[in-house]
């Protein structure tokens, strides 16, 4: 693993790939730089560096060729405007209703795809300029004037971007400082587009996505259901609602909507899914097999149930079965670090130490941060009496979690081991 910053080769500690100083001066410099290129494993930080310096507008291609004559124009427009803001001419809010035209046109959708969260270079770089030039008008103007299609999004491009950067490139307290910022700025601009004349329902369905991720529960429930009264058969709406309800554990009313999706929509195998989580949270495991299996009966490669369906055979002990269910997950997507997690826990429910430490391995070489993957290795290690090998691997997560209570006292029991 490198243990040097990839631009300035500042020795850093263990799993990150960028020392705190570089990525705050490459975020600052341009938070949409994270958009530019795939991350992990990146090692070529300068080239993004210098990517984000020159910029692609809206019409334009790369070698600065007119490929969309109108969206040239309107970007011609905004920036006149900016100029001229002193005198009040020009009406801004009809450019920028043509700006989002355009967008749609460009094939930029208003809603969160979750399949394809990360979005071309051209796309993102198009996006970011729009947003410092939607930013600076606002900023001298004092005013959010745009159309709330516009808004929503630029707050979908900040979704995207935690996303992204979500991944391992950041030191962990970092990382955990840029999503948290780019999470908020998500909520502000869904916000301004459901302060407008907005009956849009995507606004609301893609602040509910949102809330989802950061875990303000009440708060998605609340916005999936602004959305299903705006569009009540909006069935990703639907679908956000009923997974907001189960983490909320307000069962019942996850079960009400999901048996009237199963009516509706029997042959969606995501609502099979979410039938069996549902079951799941209640303890009710016979059942949620059943609907794992129905979800796969629907979509074989529906890797998510299979998962499923071998967490609940683990966390019943049935192991052999667990680890068999799991090498389905791991067939049909080999770099899924969450099945060779779960892997290696029904190995080491069955006593097969090595198998069970290769597997982690695999894991930490895919997400080296981890932190379940460092303590089930020094729960292993620990098995085995190498103690010292185990406190390494306590430490690493301690690392990445600072008060992980539970490998703080393995230390400390490995200690007393030792001595
Ligand atoms: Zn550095």
């Amino acid at each position: 693993m490198k243990r040097e910053c990839v631009s300035c080769d500042k020795e850093i500690s263990d799993i990150h790939l960028l020392c705190d100083g570089c990525a705050s001066e490459l975020c600052s410099e341009n938070i949409f730089w994270i958009g530019t290129s795939a991350i992990i494993g990146e090692p070529v930080i300068n080239r993004c560096k210098e990517d984000s310096k020159t910029t692609l507008r809206i019409g334009e291609s790369p070698d600065g060729k007119v490929i969309h004559k109108e969206g040239k124009k309107v970007l011609q427009e905004i920036l006149d405007y900016y100029n001229m803001i002193d005198e009040g001419e020009g009406d801004y809010h009809e450019i920028l209703v043509r700006l989002t035209q355009i967008l749609t046109e460009l094939g930029i959708t208003l809603e969160i795809d979750e399949y394809n969260l990360f979005l071309s270079p051209q796309v993102t770089k198009v996006l970011s300029e729009i947003f410092y030039m939607v930013e600076e008008v606002r900023n001298k103007t004092g005013e959010d004037s745009g159309p709330p299609e516009l808004y929503i999004v630029i707050g979908n491009l900040f979704y995207y971007l935690s996303s992204k950067a979500d991944s391992c490139i950041f030191s962990p307290e970092f990382r955990k400082k840029i999503v948290d910022e780019l999470r908020r700025e998500s909520e502000i601009y869904y916000k301004k587009a459901s302060s407008k004349e907005n009956n849009n329902h995507i606004t609301f369905r893609n602040m509910g996505i949102n809330y989802l991720e950061i875990r303000k529960l009440k708060k998605a429930v609340e916005s999936f259901e602004k959305a299903l009264r705006l569009d009540e058969d909006d069935l990703e709406s639907r679908i956000g609602a009923v997974r907001a309800y189960v983490e909320l554990d307000e069962l019942e009313s996850a079960e009400k909507l999901l048996n009237n999706m199963l009516e509706n929509n029997p042959d969606d195998p995501r609502i099979w899914y979410l039938k069996a989580y549902e079951l799941r949270k209640g303890g009710r495991w016979g059942g949620a097999i059943q609907f794992c299996e129905q979800a796969l009966a629907r979509d074989e490669n529906f890797v998510d149930a299979i998962l499923m369906k071998g967490e609940i055979l683990l966390g019943n002990e049935m192991y052999r079965e667990a680890n068999e269910t799991f090498d389905k997950g791991i067939e049909k997507d080999v770099e899924n670090s969450k099945a060779w997690f779960l892997k290696a826990k029904a190995l080491h429910g069955m006593n097969k130490w090595g198998g069970a430490l290769q597997c982690l391995q695999k894991v930490l070489s895919f997400d080296p941060q981890n932190e379940s993957a460092w303590v089930l290795r020094g729960d292993i290690l620990n098995e085995k009496e190498l103690f010292e090998e185990a406190m390494e691997a306590y430490e690493m997560s301690i690392k990445i979690v600072p008060d992980l209570e539970r490998a703080k006292q393995k230390i400390r029991v490995c200690k007393s081991r030792l001595s």
